[in-house]
């Protein structure tokens, strides 16, 4: 899965939104969160972030790896 990290916190510019070809990706409150079992690891989303706060999982940087369970948690929570 893709996942959001930290520089998207209170941008949420939805650019990845639009180019999401399976409607993965849900607004919280704060930030934007990638559905991890919905989410078919295209990429789209990735390049489109005028943030780049979207990241692979297996390419999340160490400050952001808590990010990956930030977003699966968001949708445990539901
Ligand atoms: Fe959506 Fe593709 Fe990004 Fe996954 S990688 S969130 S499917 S645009």
């Amino acid at each position: 899965t893709y996942v959001i990290a930290l520089p998207c916190v209170d941008v949420k510019d939805k650019a990845c939104v639009e180019e999401c070809p399976v409607d993965c990706i849900y607004e919280g409150e704060r930030t934007l969160y990638i559905h991890p079992e919905e989410c078919v690891d295209c990429g789209a989303c990735e390049p489109v972030c005028p943030t780049e706060a979207i990241f692979y999982e297996d390419d999340l940087p160490d400050e952001y790896k808590e990010w990956y369970d930030v977003n699966a948690n968001f949708f445990s929570e539901l």
